[in-house]
């Protein structure tokens, strides 16, 4: 069986497993135990692979551990370590469709999100990072105020755990894994269940790179199985991408055990769309913003908040636009909503539209049930909610699918006032043709990202969250000094001679 789009197809009868990535080898599992990874189109399993147990952690730490204390990595020079993912970035360029492919298959997102997203973006990143660590100031001398002169040092933090999610499992694993190499750590990485076989193509293409042994540990698995790892007394900071729920338990974790620790976690981000928008750019703008890999992306704009003055105005083009969004099988490449990635999440969405029409929110478009013309797969349909209240539930809890709610505004102030009116502050945007009147209401929404008339994250600058979307910052300097713990050491002056 093979899937049909992208340039070379994958042989989707070739995608089981049998091993973890161990310790610069293919290692046994500890148990026979297996995560079948279903076709969110077909419902169909298309690969078997081992599931971590807390024994194969064991082994992934206790290399990781070995190859920071006695290693060489940690002692390389930067430049060293930049030859290194240099390599690695030659070697992932050259394997864009393939990964593009590997996480259309395994958790349906469209091929049109894929082939941008999915794996463009995270080369991007190493690039950006790469670019970075030329630039950083690993080692700098500074003058003190006490007469001596200060060496501050940029020293790696240790071994790191690395705990992705399966919406964009190479965004979130590589945002993690590459700044950790530069800085000199060694890493345990742990992918959702849903999404382990793109990080199978990772370790490979690490390993042919030139990673050493032990630097770099995959093992898939559960909540479980990444809760162990969490709390492993041999982690020294955890960087993770997911839910709010998970992020809270996880840093209470790391509060405990005071590892180091950054939360990648929710949304439910506001798109603002000022009186003065020009609505077919900002359709055009959020048909991609707001729906972007089916709904399910952490900055997704789900909140529009349109003026009262043109609300129905909004309200028919959001309807229109969405209404006209091509949905189905994700390895099309028209298609720009395909399924959700299981079966609990197409009953999750699905539950947040029958709330929405509970909590009196009136539906113009989508609905529950199938979209039409599909009889399998885990679809919902492109829904649009109008007269929606900030309050309600369907407007503060994040869906994570193609689910929007138009919440009207009086004025700018009350506009910037419901945007923050949420427990999250992931991102934002607004769209106008006034872009000082836009950069204005971006400095007053209490968010980590924003956008002017698109949302497009930059890695050069940091990426993160404020209240309840989560702690500290990936990409951009901001994010290779999140891998690294500061030494600051006191230089007396040089004795008279
Ligand atoms: P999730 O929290 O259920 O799981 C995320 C990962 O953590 C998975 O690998 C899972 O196995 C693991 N995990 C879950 N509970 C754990 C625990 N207690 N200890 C250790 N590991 C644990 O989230 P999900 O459903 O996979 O992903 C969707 C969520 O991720 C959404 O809330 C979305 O907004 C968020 N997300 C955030 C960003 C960001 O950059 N802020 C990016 C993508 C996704």
């Amino acid at each position: 069986m093979t899937q049909t789009q992208g340039q070379r197809p994958i042989a989707t009868d070739a995608l089981d497993r049998d091993t973890f990535y161990i310790d610069g080898a293919w290692a046994a599992p500890a148990t026979g135990a297996v995560i079948e990874v279903v076709s969110p189109h077909t419902e169909q399993v298309v690969a078997r692979v081992p599931d971590g147990s807390p024994a194969d952690i064991d082994a992934a730490v206790a290399a990781a551990r070995r190859a920071f204390d006695e290693g060489p990595w940690p002692r390389t020079s930067p430049e060293e370590r930049i030859e290194v993912l240099q390599r690695f970035s030659h070697l992932y360029a050259a394997r864009l469709g393939d990964m593009a492919e590997l996480i259309t298959i395994e958790m349906g997102s469209p091929t049109s999100f894929s082939n941008l997203a999915q794996s463009p973006a995270p080369w991007m990143q190493v690039e950006a990072f790469i670019a970075i660590a030329r630039d950083f100031p690993w080692e700098a001398a500074r003058s003190g105020v006490l007469g001596s002169d200060v060496v501050v040092r940029h020293e790696p933090v240790g071994v790191v755990a690395a705990i992705p999610p399966w919406n964009v499992p190479q965004f979130t694993l590589i945002s993690k894994v590459v700044p950790a190499l530069l800085a000199g750590c060694t890493v345990v990485a742990k992918p959702a269940p849903e999404s382990p076989l793109d990080a199978y193509l990772l370790a490979e293409l690490l390993d042919e790179a030139g990673v050493p042994p032990g630097v770099v540990n995959i093992v898939a698995g559960g909540r479980e199985v990444g809760a162990h790892l969490v709390a492993h007394p041999g982690i020294d900071k955890v960087a993770f991408t997911g839910s709010t729920a998970a992020g809270r338990l996880i840093g209470a974790v790391c509060g405990e055990q005071l590892k180091r620790c950054s939360l990648e976690l929710g949304g439910k981000s506001a798109a603002i769309v000022l009186a003065d928008a020009d609505l077919g750019p900002t359709m055009e703008g959020l048909r991609f913003t707001a729906l972007m890999n089916s709904g399910q992306a952490c900055v997704a704009q789900t909140r529009i908040l349109a003026p009262r003055s043109r609300y129905d105005e909004v309200v028919d083009a959001l309807a229109e636009t969405v209404g006209s969004m091509p949905v189905g099988d994700p390895a099309d490449p028209a298609t720009e909503v395909g399924p959700m990635v299981a079966r609990r999440q197409q009953e999750r969405v699905s539950s947040y539209i029958e709330l929405g029409q509970q909590e009196g929110a009136r539906l113009v478009v989508g609905g529950t049930g199938m979209p039409d013309g599909l009889e399998r797969g885990w679809y919902v349909r492109p829904t649009v909610f109008a007269d929606v209240d900030n309050r309600m539930r369907i407007a503060q809890e994040e869906i994570f699918g193609p689910v929007l709610s138009v919440i009207a505004y009086d004025d700018v102030d009350d506009a910037v006032r419901i945007a923050n009116d949420s427990d999250y502050g992931l991102a934002g945007t607004v769209w106008t043709t006034d872009q000082e009147a836009g950069l204005d209401v971006a400095r007053r929404v209490r968010t980590g990202t924003y956008g002017i008339n698109t949302y497009t994250m930059d890695f050069a600058a940091p990426f993160g969250g404020f209240k309840a979307s989560g702690l500290g910052r990936e990409f951009g300097p901001e994010g290779l000094a999140q891998y690294t713990e500061t030494k600051s050491i006191y230089v007396p002056p040089a004795p008279a001679v």
